[in-house]
């Protein structure tokens, strides 16, 4: 499958938003959106970035925003929909709920990396384990009793040895994760509510989307 190696920013742009998808740099004043904030494109802000966005249009943007921010290619994100919509309670919720449950997603929200796209490479070269036993797919889906650890011999590394020292600090963990910053592990406590995903957006929109 095609992966998308451009410039991530160049997101960001697209969205009219950050997505906050390089880690650090996005509480930076190098994040590109600071001072350019129209679509990329070779010919700067064009008229076209100003007109009227159809209901279509709307749909269409915030859909590929939830794809990006999760990291996930259009075929899994319908899956993760179809499975919503089999779902109790509403569809979009449900929906967001699945993308948050990803393993490299709680990778990232319990702090061990900066990114989405750097705690999905925490996972796949091997370096997380699930109640002690190691799990290389970033779209493992966590349940409540759930622990996340860093294997021991990856705490060895350089990266965690470093990350040891200043753990617990990059993120404010959700409470639907009970965070040990002395062992860097998390255990699920629940199942993640709509206000524990901090994302802003109208989920009712994709499922819109899904349903024309
Ligand atoms: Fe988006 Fe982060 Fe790049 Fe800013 S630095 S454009 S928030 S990915």
């Amino acid at each position: 499958m095609a992966r998308y190696t451009d410039a991530v920013c160049k997101l960001c742009r697209r969205e009219g938003t950050k997505l906050f998808l390089k880690g650090d740099r996005c509480f930076s004043t190098k994040c590109p959106l600071e001072k350019k904030n129209y679509p990329p494109g070779q010919h700067g802000p064009t008229r076209r970035f100003r007109r009227k966005v159809s209901d279509y249009g709307r749909q269409l943007r915030e859909k590929q925003k939830v794809r990006r921010i999760y990291g996930v290619y259009e075929r899994q994100f319908r899956r993760y929909f179809r499975q919503a919509v089999k779902a109790k309670g509403m569809t979009g919720t449900a929906l967001l709920q699945l993308l948050e449950r990803r393993l490299d997603n709680v990778v990232f929200r319990m702090g061990l990396a900066t990114s989405r796209a750097q705690a999905r490479q925490l996972v796949t070269h091997g370096h997380i384990m699930v109640n002690g036993h190691k799990v290389d797919i970033a779209s493992y889906s966590v349940r409540p009793g759930d622990v996340i650890t860093v294997s021991e011999r990856s705490r060895k590394d350089r990266y965690f040895k470093a990350l040891a020292e200043d753990f617990g600090k990059r993120q404010s963990p959700p409470k639907w994760l009970s965070v040990n910053s002395d062992e860097m592990t998390a255990s699920v406590v629940a199942l993640p509510e709509r206000e524990d995903i901090d994302i802003t957006i109208n989920e009712q929109l994709i499922v819109e989307f899904y349903s024309r």
